[in-house]
């Protein structure tokens, strides 16, 4: 299959690199000069468990790409999607698929806002990768992807999708109920992604504060009242048992989560997209969002203070 990633990242360069070592024919889109640069001089540096490859791969900035692809995979971050879309736009053929997975709630909403007549489809990825440079990305564990198609796509088209992205390793499956997925993992990341930002700790540090369950519950519950007001079956004991699970002795990770590393390196986060979602809607919607709307506002007061412009 031909595919275009459409911000080749952390993960959309390990899905276009398990995708090119499967055989299809990818290119990888991204805006960051010294990225596209080092990877076409140098190739994609892969570490795999401590073994580093370069890998041919092309990586070109959108305005140099023309071509027709079969799928354009959009993994930028949240806040990158409208201009990523709008860079892009020459691609957005008839016959091109698309499938969005990055985080967040609204990136569907920014899509369809974007043009309402794509074939398109959306999900959420277990996977993980770490950008460490320009060019160079760190694989580690397993994950999986939940997809649904959502919008001018045959049934046909999602089997295919979904035997590539198999073929690739990637452990997809189609979904019904993506959504769900979408918002119960923006709940996951608006817990602990934020707390360790505000607090500066690893993951497995939360389990040693007394608050981290009383401020969990404040955040989950306005969670659920904004998704069952949006029709999201999200309910507060289903998020919180992701994040429970997720903060299990043999689970919580002695790593800081991606939003601390945003911060660290002194870029801005997807915190509109997760709390700040919440705290969108809810004024919208008339439901109060009290906790979710501090922790927003906290996040963009460290983003006030690590970024220069
Ligand atoms: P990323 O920050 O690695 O890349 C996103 C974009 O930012 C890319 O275009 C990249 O080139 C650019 N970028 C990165 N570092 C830069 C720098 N120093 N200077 C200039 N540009 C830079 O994002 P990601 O981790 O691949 O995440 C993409 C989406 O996938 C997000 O929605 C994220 O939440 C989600 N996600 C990430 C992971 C993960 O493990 N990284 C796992 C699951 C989902």
């Amino acid at each position: 299959m031909k595919i275009a990633i459409a911000g080749s990242g952390a993960m959309g360069s390990r899905c276009g690199y398990m995708l090119h070592q499967a055989g299809n024919q990818v290119t990888l889109i991204d805006l960051w000069p010294e990225h596209v640069t080092t990877i076409n001089t140098q190739g994609l540096s892969v570490e795999t468990a401590g073994k580093q490859r370069f890998v041919k791969i092309p990586a070109a900035f959108p305005e140099d790409v023309h071509d027709d692809f079969d799928l354009i995979l959009l993994f930028t971050k949240a806040m990158q999607l409208n201009d990523m879309l709008n860079k892009i736009s020459h691609l957005l053929t008839d016959n091109t698929a698309v499938l969005c997975l990055s985080n967040g709630i609204g990136n569907l909403e920014t899509i369809k806002k974007f043009n309402s007549h794509l074939d398109l489809l959306v999900g959420t990825t277990l996977w993980t990768s770490e950008l460490v440079g320009p060019g160079a990305v760190v694989l580690k564990g397993s994950g999986y992807i939940e997809f649904q198609a959502i919008e001018n796509v045959s049934h046909e088209t999602v089997i295919k999708i979904n035997d590539v992205l198999n073929e690739a390793g990637l452990d997809a499956r189609p979904s019904n109920n993506v959504l769900l997925s979408i918002w119960k993992k923006a709940c996951l990341n608006s817990v602990l992604n934020t707390f360790c930002t505000i607090l500066d700790c690893k993951i497995m540090d939360l389990r040693k504060s007394q608050y981290t369950p009383i401020l969990t519950k404040r955040v989950v519950s306005e969670f659920e009242a904004v998704a069952q007001a949006k029709g999201i079956p999200l309910t507060a004991e289903l998020a919180s048992k992701t994040i429970n699970a997720s903060l299990a002795p043999n689970q919580a990770g002695d790593h800081y989560p991606s939003m601390h590393q945003d911060i660290a390196s002194g870029r801005h986060t997807e915190i509109d997209y997760l709390n700040g979602a919440i705290a969108r809607m809810g004024k919208e919607l008339n439901i109060p969002t009290p906790t979710n709307t501090l922790i927003t506002e906290l996040i963009h007061a460290r983003e006030d203070t690590v970024i220069k412009n």
